[in-house]
């Protein structure tokens, strides 16, 4: 029997698997894809610790997870909106994710983990010692399992730990990586623009001075309004490239509604996307994902796994997720209402660096008040996948 069995090999459940081989758990990982990070479809970005005031054990781990795949640092972080523009010295990482994982996951299995590719989770069944975990190609028994099983995780619909999503509450995101001559290598440009990137944003995160990762994306409840394709050819003539770039349409959902109510229940436990642990305003997810991997790590040599991890999970990564929904939904009721952009001549730079920077400033009680007036304004959204 494993002591646990991990289902689904990106970055929640990778970092997850190598964090437990370490401590000597022993631990099967399912992935459905044939080899993992298959689909890499993503910013590639990562923060640092000290800009989300992280600190101890919990950074050291998060950093020294993917620090030998950092391939470029940036130390700015600008918002261009309309005809204004706001900066803020954040720290961060353009990373090589596909490595992150699959490297990882070779320590993993060097310490005795099981990684089997091509092989889909279907169900369960419980006894009272174990589950019994069901793929198309076989059974296999665990203590515990865990669903790292993204956005539509399978795993929280089988354990009704699955919320039910409004449209508004989920983006689509394209990514493609590109030639740039960057003026600014140090630095990531994000761009509010309600055709390029409708609730969204689209961004420019530098991999080298020469190359790099391009980005737009939409919520589902305005997709009527977007054609991705045109988006990323907008953007790129926004950036002075003039070449005829072969556009590549890799997009994936994210969600942006905030964590599950419930992220355990008994011996089952949820992770990154399936939890929904991603930053609402900014759709960042792999940070929480890897922070999260080390909290149920620990929790996991705990007899009382469930409320531990519970418990570290609310002190560390919801605070950092509600900030970004309360950011979130009072842009949303900005651009809704048209404000945002009569207002944005007057708009202080102080209140659009706490949103870049994902902080509780002294604008926060304002932000939280125009959230609240966002659910007044929202009108009829449908609810996914009917969008
Ligand atoms: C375009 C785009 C850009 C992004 N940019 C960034 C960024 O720059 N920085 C950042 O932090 N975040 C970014 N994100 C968000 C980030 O990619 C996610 O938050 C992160 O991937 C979540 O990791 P995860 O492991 O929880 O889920 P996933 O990455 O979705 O991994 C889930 C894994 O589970 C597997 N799986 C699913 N179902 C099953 C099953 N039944 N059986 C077996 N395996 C299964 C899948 O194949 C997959 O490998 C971006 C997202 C998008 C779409």
């Amino acid at each position: 029997m494993y002591d646990v069995a991990v289902i689904g090999a990106g970055p929640a459940g990778s970092s997850l698997t190598y964090f437990l081989a370490a401590k000597g758990f022993k631990v099967l990982i399912l992935e459905r894809d044939r080899i993992p990070a298959l689909r890499t479809i993503c910013g590639e970005y990562l923060p640092d610790p000290s800009s989300m005031n992280i600190g101890g054990d919990v950074a050291s781990a998060y950093y020294s997870f993917f620090e030998p795949f950092i391939l470029h640092k940036i130390s700015r972080i600008t918002l261009k909106m309309g005809s204004r523009e706001f900066s803020s010295n954040f720290i961060g990482y353009s990373i090589d994710r596909k490595s992150i994982i699959r490297e990882r996951l070779k320590e993993a299995v060097d310490e005795g983990a099981e990684l089997k590719t091509g092989e889909a989770f279907i169900n369960i069944n419980k006894s009272d010692e174990g589950l019994y975990i069901k793929t198309l190609k076989g059974e296999y028994e665990a203590r515990y399992l865990v669903g790292a099983d993204g956005f539509e995780s399978r795993v929280s619909k089988i354990f009704g730990l699955y919320n039910e999503l409004k449209c508004d509450n989920v983006a689509l995101a394209f990514s493609e990586e590109v030639s740039l001559d960057m003026e600014g290598p140090e630095e990531m440009q994000l761009f509010i623009d309600e055709t390029l990137s409708p609730g969204t944003y689209a961004w420019v995160i530098p991999r080298s001075p020469k190359r790099a990762n391009i980005g737009v994306g939409v919520r589902l409840n305005l997709m009527k309004r977007f054609n991705a394709r045109l988006s990323l050819r907008e953007l790129l003539r926004t950036l002075n490239v003039r070449e005829n770039l072969k556009i590549r349409i890799k997009g994936r959902f994210v969600p942006v509604s905030g964590m599950k109510k419930d992220i355990a229940k008994g011996r089952i436990f949820l992770i990154g996307d399936a939890a929904g642990m991603t930053i609402p305003s900014n759709g960042g997810g792999m940070h929480t994902s890897i922070i999260a991997a080390y909290l149920l790590a620990q929790s996991m040599e705990s007899s009382d796994s469930v409320g531990s991890y519970t418990k570290k999970v609310y002190e560390i990564i919801l605070p950092m997720v509600t900030t970004g929904l309360v950011h979130r939904k009072a842009a949303d009721f900005l651009t809704k209402t048209g404000l945002l952009w009569k207002t944005i001549d007057m708009l202080p730079e102080e209140i659009v660096r706490e949103v870049i920077e994902v902080r509780k400033g002294r604008y926060f009680p304002l932000l939280r008040a125009l959230a609240a007036f966002y659910e007044i304004v929202r009108g009829k959204v449908g609810n996914y996948p009917l969008c």
